[in-house]
């Protein structure tokens, strides 16, 4: 019997109340996640396995890229963290794709490994409504077909009206390097167990993944005079739509290096220790970030491969080997790279190393990312098989959206495809599923031009004002957007120029002359002219400059201009598809009715179960003339 207690005192509980939402992982899914729900005034909880760990950047130290900044862009404008933490994190900035339409331009940052995962816990602790804790979840509670909260492994069950799991590379994670493996979510870090396991008893169907990683080295090792130097852009930018941060004065350089048929060579050497090529590795990794001994085996013709050098920060003296991530034995990973001209004296932090987990398929959850067979419990990120910091981000802002609205009784949040880049992925994962880690592509998007970088904040952010995410502020900020270069079109259209001031700049460009006036509108969207031709004429320079626009806005208006046929024509495409958006199915449909109905079709309908005509026609083996006899049998 214990002294000093008092009798009849009960065992105290840590966790007596019911959350709203209880968030299992702070990745880069869980802590957007855990932020969307909260700042929506849901009491949530955030446990994670290891509290130092929130947002942990598990392979390349950056944010963005091609169709991964619109993305960011896109979390940003809707009220999410991940736009302003990669701007206070950022020590490169980055415009991809400029020489391209601006549809495919992509902000990139290069990060602060450290300082973003510091930010990312320092947000988070400035969030109300959200408590913190640390331990491994094991499993769910359920009952009647719901989730009603989570146990962990110390033999707590905390409860809470809805679960969002966004358990990464973690599930029964198996890291390999060379013939070694050993469990673990990532390097350094035990995997999780018994989730899986007990969905599986649910009724879940689950599948393995693998992904990989480079080697991190010691940057005072190498030498950067035989590399080719790629400095960030001249001007750079930002990622997040709000003035929190003003855009870098300062950046760190990444370099540039090649493999070489030596390399190879060395690289072959480890092949029949590789778990890649003798069969322990079983699972399927990521098509466009393959491993290095994938890469000379699939291109065997190609003499060499790029490899890009990264600072991992601003203090530290780690670099990331970008384009060589490799399961190889790491005696075999060294003295190949060794061979890599300026690494000869390369030093090693740490070996590359791949890694296989469970992922759940994601065509057994809704739009909404709550799962179909139990109700309250949501998904988001990697474990829907997915790959990808943005496309895990995004996932977990609508799965603490959804879960938030679902707690108060409001109708759910989806966004269109033609809305946002995460309305292309979720609609993607849900509708067709994934057998391979998903990553986004411009090219996923049927609408791409009307989903740019430059605009998510004119496309999202009043959806996120109105979910009680975005505050007033970044609402303003958009809305004064929209009015001044919406003015500065109007003035394009309505303001004429003679021909004696237009022919001249005209030929400088070789551009035909005009012979009677004509509007700026109509010159600056011949595709030779741009911002710098006519602001040669007088009255549009006084009018950029009498209302102070900034660079920001000339290139809104610039792009609405020269772009403005396909942007027509787009949102066309997309009205039409839009009204089959609302064609709902109704939720007990019986598909094996309609005969008339391709076989295949049947059976993915039935499997599915797409909540409106259009998610139907994009499931794949769903024929255009199967939607036909569906809107028949539906009297459409
Ligand atoms: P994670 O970032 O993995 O976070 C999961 C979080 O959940 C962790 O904090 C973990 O501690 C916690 N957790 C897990 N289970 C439990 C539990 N049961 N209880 C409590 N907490 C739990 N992406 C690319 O785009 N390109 C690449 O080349 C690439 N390579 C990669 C290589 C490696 C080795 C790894 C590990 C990842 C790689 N990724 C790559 C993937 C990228 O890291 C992920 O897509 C992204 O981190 C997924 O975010 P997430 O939030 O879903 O999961």
């Amino acid at each position: 019997m214990q002294k000093n207690v008092p009798r009849g005192t009960k065992r105290l509980s840590m966790f007596d109340k019911t959350y709203d939402v209880i968030v299992v992982g702070g990745g880069h899914a869980g802590s957007e996640a855990a932020a969307a729900a909260a700042n929506m005034g849901s009491t949530t909880l955030l446990i994670t396995m290891n509290l130092q760990n929130i947002a942990q950047m598990s392979c390349n130290p950056a944010m963005g890229g091609i169709a991964k900044g619109q993305i960011v862009r896109e979390i940003d404008a809707l009220g999410g963290y991940s736009g302003i933490v990669s701007d206070t994190s950022a020590i490169q900035f980055k415009m991809l794709n400029k020489s391209k339409g601006p549809a495919m331009w992509s902000p990139r940052v290069q990060s602060d490994r450290m300082r973003f995962a510091e930010d990312w816990r320092n947000m988070l602790e400035n969030t109300p409504n959200l408590d913190f804790y640390q331990e491994m979840v094991v499993g769910i509670l359920t009952k009647n077909d719901a989730c009603i909260g989570v146990k962990t492994s110390l033999g707590l069950t905390i409860k809470s009206r809805t679960v969002i799991l966004t358990n990464g590379t973690f599930l029964n994670g198996l890291i390999h390097i060379g013939e070694k493996n050993f469990g673990g979510g990532r390097a350094g870090e035990k995997s999780a167990t018994g989730i899986t396991e007990q969905l599986i008893e649910l009724g879940f169907d689950s599948g393995r993944m693998k992904t990989g990683t480079p080697p991190r080295v010691d940057g005072r090792s190498l030498d950067f005079s035989k590399m080719i130097e790629q400095p960030g852009d001249d001007n750079p930018q930002k990622f997040s739509y709000l003035n929190t941060t003003s855009p870098l004065t300062n950046q760190r350089s990444c370099h540039m290096s090649y493999t070489s048929p030596v390399v190879h060579d060395l690289l072959k050497t480890g092949f029949d220790r590789s778990p890649m090529f003798n069969g322990r590795i079983q699972s399927v990794g990521p098509r466009y970030c393959p491993s290095i001994e994938d890469k000379i085996n699939r291109f065997s013709e190609k003499e060499r491969h790029q490899i890009f050098v990264e600072p991992e920060g601003w203090n530290t003296v780690e670099y990331y080997i970008n384009g060589f991530s490799t399961s190889l034995p790491e005696d075999v990973q060294f003295k190949a790279l060794r061979a890599v001209k300026g690494f000869e004296k390369v030093k090693f932090f740490r070996p590359g190393y791949a890694i296989e987990y469970d992922y759940f398929p994601p065509t057994q959850l809704q739009h909404t990312l709550e799962t179909k067979l139990v109700k309250n419990l949501f998904f988001a990120g990697q474990i829907n098989g997915t790959t990808g910091y943005e496309e895990a981000a995004s996932q977990g802002l609508m799965a603490g959206i959804n879960a938030s609205l679902s707690v108060q009784n409001k109708p759910p949040f989806v966004l269109r495809r033609d809305e946002a880049y995460i309305g292309v992925l979720i609609d993607d994962l849900i509708t067709k599923g994934t057998e391979e880690p998903y990553r986004m592509f411009t090219s996923r998007a049927e609408y791409r031009t009307l989903l740019r970088q430059d605009n998510a904040d004119l496309r999202l952010t009043e959806k996120g004002y109105r979910l009680g995410l975005a505050d007033e502020s970044r609402l303003r900020l958009m809305e004064n957007k929209k009015q001044q270069s919406e003015s500065l079109v109007s003035f394009f259209k309505s303001q004429s120029v003679k021909p004696e001031e237009a022919n001249p700049v005209l030929e400088s460009k070789q551009s035909s002359p005009i012979r009677q006036s004509d509007k700026v509108f109509k010159i600056f969207s011949r595709p030779n002219i741009n911002i710098n031709d006519v602001r040669k004429f007088e009255a549009v320079n006084q009018f950029i400059e009498s209302n102070d626009l900034s660079q920001e806005i000339i290139e809104q208006a610039e792009i609405q201009v020269k772009y403005s046929g396909y942007i027509a024509k787009e949102k066309n495409n997309a009205d039409k598809l839009t009204r089959l958006e609302y064609v709902m199915i109704p939720d007990a449909f019986d598909y094996s009715q309609i005969k008339s109905m391709s076989s295949e079709a049947r059976e993915k309908l039935n499997t599915i179960r797409p909540k409106t005509v259009a998610q139907a026609s994009r499931i794949s083996g769903v024929s255009p003339n199967d939607i036909s006899v569906l809107l028949v049998f539906m009297g459409r």
